[in-house]
């Protein structure tokens, strides 16, 4: 215990220090709070109730998981007003869907499609599940892959961008769920 007390006392503090904020980069994270803030509420005041989202990854380079993944921190703070990611498409009343659909997860999508309870929605996310822009036009129908996600389950709203920032990640689940 006594070494291991005077292990932590040599080696210190590894962590880096935070960074600085400059005073008009604090204005620029209030305004996307208030961004944040605006998003979550819309979303709720149509729903009324909780929204559950399923991830399902049908062959992205995962550059889109990650932006989808800072939905769930504390910045963005989906949970905290309702918004959770649950893990199975039988539990959820939105699918998140990031592509290109790989010919290897083209039954899986449908599966958990069709596993989702009606009234579903689908958010194509990605230039790759919208077949839109640069990779889009890239991974587009091949030998390996069926192309954009409406190639596969039919899509209510698109989320370009490669990848999409988490905030077009919210304006696309609202503009979803306004169309109910
Ligand atoms: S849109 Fe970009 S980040 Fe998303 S899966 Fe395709 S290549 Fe990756």
């Amino acid at each position: 215990m006594i070494s291991l007390l005077w292990r932590i006392l040599r080696t210190g503090n590894l962590t880096e220090p935070l960074p600085r904020i400059e005073p008009g980069e604090r204005e620029q994270h209030a305004e996307g709070e208030g961004e944040i803030d605006r998003l979550n509420d819309e979303i709720l005041a149509i729903l009324g109730r909780a929204l559950t989202i399923r991830e399902v990854d049908a062959g992205s380079c995962n550059g889109c998981e990650l932006e989808i993944h800072a939905l769930n921190n504390a910045y963005y703070n989906l949970e905290g007003r309702g918004i959770k990611f649950v893990a199975s498409p039988r539990h959820a009343d939105m699918l998140l869907v990031t592509g290109p659909v790989t010919k290897n997860m083209e039954n899986a999508l449908r599966i958990a499609y069709d596993c989702t309870p009606d009234p579903k929605l689908v958010v194509a996310v990605g230039d790759c599940g919208c077949g839109c822009g640069e990779v889009g036009q890239l991974f587009n129908e091949n030998y390996a892959t069926c192309g954009p996600v409406e190639n596969v389950v039919a899509v209510d709203v698109r989320v370009p961008g490669c990848p999409p920032t988490p905030i077009a990640l919210m304006e696309g689940i609202l503009a979803a769920v306004k169309r109910r």
